[in-house]
């Protein structure tokens, strides 16, 4: 009796879930909304004037608990913007494998060059396609307006930055640009 009333019991939650709509999602012909905290990937920036917003100062290198950021400056020289002399940047990578997505690296930047991504990118298929180099880091630039994280994104809006704001809304990521896919360099 109890076997019967086990395998009744069975056949009822099979029989409810069946005619359940799937909860699955058939991504990437599919996406669904992002949480607001969502995070993925990084870029580099430009400040308002168009020169680097990056002054090679090592905060996010210091700041990064898994110690996956590189920072080479390049030392001073003119800027072609403003004709000042400021710091540059010779080189900066950063490994996405380790990193814990803390955004410590973001906040301490003092000139807002490193902002957070959320656009829901493909997958990597190798520990290599997870290394964002500077080359790589710039070319993610292009999804800032449309993926930039919350925080950095006021910021971004702000018109001081010279930036425009954003449409409300989400909006398709560009083309061709996909910044944690294998290949892009
Ligand atoms: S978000 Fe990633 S890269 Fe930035 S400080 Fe945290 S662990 Fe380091
Ligand atoms: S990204 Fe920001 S914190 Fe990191 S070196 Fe450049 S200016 Fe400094």
């Amino acid at each position: 009796m109890g076997y019967f009333i086990d395998t009744a019991r069975a056949m009822a939650v099979t029989m409810r879930n069946v005619f359940r709509p799937p909860t699955t999602v058939q991504y990437p012909k599919e996406d669904r909304v992002r949480p607001e905290r969502y995070r993925t990937s990084f870029a580099l920036v430009h400040d308002a004037s168009g020169d680097e917003a990056c002054i090679a100062c090592l905060a996010c290198e210091r700041i990064c608990p898994s110690r996956i950021i590189t920072v080479k400056p390049a030392g001073k020289r003119e800027s072609p913007v403003t004709g000042k002399k400021r710091n540059y940047l010779e080189d900066l990578t950063l490994d996405l494998n380790a990193c814990i997505f803390c955004e410590l690296c973001v906040q301490v930047c003092p000139t807002d060059a490193l902002i957070m991504l959320r656009e829901l990118a493909k997958p990597a298929l190798s520990r290599e396609g997870l290394f964002l180099s500077m080359e790589r880091l710039y070319a993610n630039e292009s999804l800032a307006h449309s993926w930039g994280t919350g925080s950095r994104l006021m910021e971004m809006q702000d018109p001081k930055r010279g930036l425009p704001a954003l449409e409300p809304g989400r909006e398709a990521p560009p083309q061709g640009v996909d910044p944690i896919a294998d290949g892009v360099s």
